[in-house]
């Protein structure tokens, strides 16, 4: 081995990339800026990868990077599942903690900057809003650059057309489930109630729906139980809520070791983005244990369609329609799984590789 390969071994980079099957990894530094970026182009098959760009505090670079390549993959395969013509992507800001009294960084000058570096790639990658970042940010990116969406006064908020996406995928799992769709008298215990979580419960209230809520903030628990009469827990709790979904709109990796012994539902649909911990393991622990999983990133995809519809100049009915669809996906996903007695994330996985195939192959 020379000197150059080993090299490249001790970063591991190409391996990691190899590992999420990503196209491009860039790698952003202004020093005197406090900006350092990454962003993942995982794959292009499709159209330019579109993604959020995240601003986050990661224990370490390497988090930051390995973040940065999972959550582009899931973003090719939510845009190849949904039928949108967009590849797959995602950015990275590193926001280093600093020492009190350090200079904090400018933020309009580290969202400039990776302005600048998402203009470089010259279409291949489209950022829009993520976790840590707001359309505010999204402002003086485009100061840099077109290729951004989620802008002030365009198509706005995606996350009630996320919680209405996952409102017709919680109706297509009780279709499967039960016979029947119907989701009145139904108990969901929703995970979260901030933008997705709220929005969820009042689709959910408005059919007829019961509900137990969880949330680390309490102001968020007190408005469900006011407006939509939801029952309320604490956090810890919400797993074992005997309920007929459970539906996770918080945080990701919360199906776990820990976790899925404690169910006590028929369904887990809901809004977050990697819910399970480890795709696979968990995906079949899951599966074994007779609960009919509603893959996330086919469930969660209205975000992403609502930011195509406003790159490809939708209405907002046609958005909404295009977010309905996500009933018939499910259940495409839920008897593929059924016929060839595999887990619901393994059929989803086949039915957004099979796609990518084709287009490849085009
Ligand atoms: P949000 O921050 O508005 O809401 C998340 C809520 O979860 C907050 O109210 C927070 O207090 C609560 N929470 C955090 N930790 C918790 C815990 N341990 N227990 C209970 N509650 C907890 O975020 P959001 O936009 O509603 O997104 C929710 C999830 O959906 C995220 O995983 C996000 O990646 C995913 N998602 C969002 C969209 C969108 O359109 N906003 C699209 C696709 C996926």
């Amino acid at each position: 081995m020379n000197e150059h390969e080993r090299g490249t071994e001790g970063l591991g980079l190409f391996h990691a990339m190899a590992q999420h099957g990503v196209e491009q990894l860039a790698f952003w530094h202004e020093p005197s800026l406090g900006y350092k970026g990454i962003i993942a182009v995982h794959d292009t098959t499709l159209g330019p990868a579109l993604g959020g760009t995240r601003f986050w505090d990661y224990p370490s670079e390497r988090d930051a990077v390995i973040d940065a390549l999972r959550l582009a993959k899931s973003m090719t395969y939510k845009a190849a599942i949904t039928g949108l013509d967009l590849g797959g992507g995602k950015a990275v800001i590193v926001a280093a903690s600093r020492p009190a009294g350090d200079v904090v960084p400018d933020r309009e000058a580290i969202f400039r900057a990776h302005g600048r570096a998402i203009e470089s790639l010259g279409g291949r990658y489209i950022t829009a809003e993520d976790v840590g970042t707001s359309e505010e940010d999204m402002e003086w990116v485009r100061k840099e650059t077109t290729h951004v969406t989620g802008l002030r006064g365009r198509s706005g908020d995606p996350s009630p057309l996320t919680a209405y996406g996952v409102y017709r995928g919680i109706k297509a799992a009780a279709h499967h489930r039960y016979g029947s769709d119907d989701l009145a008298g139904r108990h969901v215990a929703v995970q979260g109630v901030g933008h997705v979580g709220y929005h969820l419960c009042r689709d959910l209230h408005e059919e007829g729906a019961r509900l137990t809520v969880c949330d680390i903030d309490p102001g968020r628990v007190e408005r469900a139980e006011e407006e939509f009469g939801a029952r309320s827990v604490d956090s810890d709790s919400i797993y074992s809520v005997e309920a007929d979904v459970f539906a996770p709109c918080a945080l990701g990796a919360v199906l776990d070791d820990d976790t899925l012994p404690a169910l006590r539902c028929d369904i887990v649909a809901g809004g977050a983005n990697n819910q399970l911990a480890d795709a696979r393991k968990h995906g079949l622990a899951i599966h074994r244990k007779g609960i009919l999983y509603a893959p996330d990133y086919a469930i969660n995809a209205g975000g992403v369609i609502s930011v195509f519809g406003e790159l490809k100049g939708w209405t907002a009915e046609r958005a909404r329609i295009k977010a309905g669809e996500i009933y018939g996906t499910l259940l495409q996903i839920f008897e593929a799984a059924e016929r060839d007695e595999i887990a619901t994330f393994e059929a989803a996985d086949r039915v957004a590789e099979r796609r990518l195939a084709e287009a490849r192959h085009l």
